[in-house]
């Protein structure tokens, strides 16, 4: 698939103590062209994590043991990656930006997704977003939003910003994302004269509230609510 092909060369793991990595199956080398070791290794250290390749806890790369492993090419790239004696974590980061890297941020997402560093947005069907007939801008609204992005007071709070954490509207319940465009009642009085109408179901929060629609409604609905949701944050 051409999206895996791009989110191999867009995301790279930094090395902090290299706990996280595996040596032979994540891309971890600085070099564009090919991330990944090249040198085939013994069967028994396949799962072993690049942290097995320094001295010690936090120490120094283990040069006799980098060069009876792998090949030139490899040992160069291995050596030159600087080495912190504080305990960091391994981190996906993203890559160059000019490979179209951007239009695969779900892509990066998922992987982000894959190694716990943000909470799992769950169904999302992302491309379907870009395919939605609507302005571009409502296209990134809402992106932006399915992000948990946008700067609701919850997320406000969170970047420790000192606002209270009631929403501006009803000044009654906590303002999130779902609260913010979906489950306000002031909002909800919006929805309840679409078709769509005022209902949210079991959701728990605006990803899992646009799963349920898009995976119910047809696309004149969904397009109409893309616009109804971006309508509600101008206001
Ligand atoms: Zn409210």
């Amino acid at each position: 698939m051409a999206t895996q092909v791009l989110i191999r060369q867009c995301a790279k793991l930094r090395i902090g103590s290299g706990l996280r990595t595996r040596i032979w199956d994540d891309p971890w080398l600085p070099n564009t062209d090919n991330p990944y070791i090249e040198s085939e290794g013994p069967s028994e250290l396949r799962m072993a994590t690049v942290s097995s390749l320094r001295l010690y806890e936090n120490g120094g790369w283990n040069i006799p043991l980098i060069r009876n492993l792998f090949n030139v090419r490899d040992q160069l790239l291995i050596l030159s990656i600087p080495l912190s004696r504080h305990a960091r974590v391994d981190r996906w980061i993203w890559g160059d930006d000019k490979r179209g890297c951007y239009t695969v941020k779900s892509g990066y997402m998922y992987l982000l997704k894959l190694h716990n560093q943000i909470p799992p947005v769950v169904g999302i069907n992302w491309s379907h977003i870009w395919n939605l007939n609507v302005p571009g801008k409502i296209q990134n609204f809402i992106w932006r939003s399915l992000s948990n992005v946008l700067p609701t007071m919850k997320s406000l709070r969170h970047r420790r910003i000192e606002i209270p954490e009631w929403c501006p509207l009803c000044r009654h319940e906590e303002e999130d994302g779902l609260h913010a465009l979906v489950s306000c009642s002031l909002v909800r009085n919006i929805w309840h004269l679409t078709s769509i109408g005022s209902y949210i179901g079991s959701a728990i929060s605006i990803t899992d509230w646009w799963h349920n629609l898009t995976t119910t409604r047809d696309s004149s609905d969904i397009e109409m609510a893309a616009i109804l949701m971006w309508n509600i944050r101008q206001n």
